[in-house]
């Protein structure tokens, strides 16, 4: 995460000709604190209450100075290279009427990102491009040397709730203002967070200060509910302000999940944010996650055989194992996607209820899919039923020799000796140790 930009809290000033020699002697800016834009008015009865226009000091920049400094404020991280240009128009649906109404929402979408006003909220299923489209407005903005902000829900709530610690109250109040009060913002994944009154209370906040100034905002989310209830869905729909273009359908049906993670959170680990370079590793931790990296991106290019990933929590296997899912649906591949403790559950569940006909058919589904993801093995025993449908599920998917990616954080030694020795088997399985420490401990969300 970029360091948090102070947004304008300064009424522009006349009488500015000494600040601005502050900031050519590279003091930060007195009227803006860099933001580098600043509020037209703070009264609220004012119409342009809740406007922004260029500090008076970004004139004085040149123009890469500048691009470097909206690229920096973005907080657009990995998707910082995604564009108009580079987005697939046909949204890889396969119906020549879904591609032509994917791209006519994708045009929606660009002349949003000419004239700025108001709101959109992007809405469609797993990986059919909310997250590109909305970055892309983003940068579309940066090309013309204006500011936008990304912010992931989930990655706004971490940095709020990072503030805790620090016991200085400042902090907290610079990153809600800096969210009020950014000229344009995308809220990313609106829905993917956990709905505690906490989170929702910070959101409301947000888009609140947002809705009454009519402020530039973008939110990306699966679907809009018409949940009365939501104050943030009643505002989302609110057709004064707001415009809603639906990307379809996109790839949903091509992935099941099992317990966990849900199928917009996969979407999330990507091969972009994957970098060992920004976990800080040197030597020999560092080979070690390149070389899986580079392994992952080759065998997601053409799955053949098994990848088992050992490691210890929050070394990146899972990421890993995610980010091969969404290039294989992006490919238009079935993937199944189970943590395996989830799975568990699931079979004993269905065996207690005595439902089998459902039973048989997700097991058939999980036995036959072009590619399986079984991610957490576990060091289970053998001896109840749901694990003795676990190993033929495995004994299953090896004598096929159907691509299979399995994760844990065992030892091989730890599994069952079963199962343990279809994945140590060299014939189909590829194994790889990752070795680097955990990801997570440093506060980044990473698993
Ligand atoms: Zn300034």
């Amino acid at each position: 995460m970029n360091q948090p930009i102070r947004t304008a809290i300064s009424i522009r000033e006349n009488d500015s000709t000494n600040k601005i020699d502050e900031i050519e002697d590279r003091v930060i800016c007195a009227i803006c604190s860099d933001a580098r834009f600043v509020r037209v008015t703070e009264d609220l009865t004012d119409p342009k209450f809740g406007k922004v226009e260029p500090c008076i000091c970004s004139l004085y920049e040149d123009e890469q100075t500048r691009k470097t400094r909206l690229q920096r404020y973005s907080q657009l991280g990995p998707l910082k290279n995604r564009s108009f240009k580079n987005i697939d128009r046909t949204g890889r649906l396969i119906q020549p009427n879904d591609q032509k109404r994917y791209c006519e929402a994708v045009e929606l979408i660009e002349h949003f990102a000419e004239y700025p006003v108001g709101w959109l909220v992007i809405t469609g299923a797993h990986g059919v491009g909310k997250s590109h489209l909305a970055a892309a407005i983003v940068n579309k903005l940066i090309d013309k040397g204006e500011p936008g902000l990304f912010v992931n829900v989930a990655d706004f709530l971490d940095e709020l709730r990072s503030t805790y610690d620090d016991e200085n109250d400042y902090q907290y109040d610079d990153i809600i203002e800096k969210y009020k009060e950014a000229p344009l913002l995308v809220i990313d994944d609106l829905g993917g967070y956990s709905a505690t009154n906490w989170a929702e209370e910070k959101l409301i906040q947000i888009v609140t200060h947002r809705f009454n100034s009519e402020a530039a905002t973008i939110f990306t989310c699966r679907d809009i509910t018409f949940d009365t209830e939501s104050r943030i869905m009643t505002k989302l729909l609110d057709p004064g302000i707001s415009q809603v273009i639906n990307l379809g359908v996109g790839s949903t049906s091509l992935l099941t999940t099992t317990g966990a993670m849900e199928s917009d959170e996969i979407e999330q680990f990507q091969f972009d944010n994957f970098d060992p370079k920004a976990r800080g590793l040197k030597g020999e931790y560092r080979k070690n996650l390149e070389g899986v990296l580079q392994l992952a991106k080759h065998w997601s290019q053409n799955p053949e055989g098994w990848l088992v990933f050992l490691g210890g929590n929050g070394c990146g296997k899972t990421h890993l194992a995610a980010a091969i899912t969404g290039h294989r649906i992006s490919q238009g591949e079935n993937v199944a996607f189970a943590n395996v403790p989830d799975l568990l559950d699931d079979f004993r569940s269905t065996f207690n209820n005595s439902s089998t006909s459902n039973f048989e058919v997700k097991f058939r589904k999980m036995k036959d899919v072009s590619l399986l993801v079984l991610d957490d093995m576990g060091a289970q025993s053998s001896s109840s039923w749901a694990e003795e449908k676990l190993y033929q599920l495995v004994n299953y998917r090896h004598l096929k020799k159907i691509p299979t990616i399995i994760t844990t954080n065992c030892k091989l030694g730890d599994i069952q000796p079963r199962i343990a020795s279809r994945l140590a088997d060299i014939q189909i399985s590829t194994v790889y140790e990752i070795t680097a420490p955990d990801y997570r401990i440093g506060g980044t969300k990473i698993i």
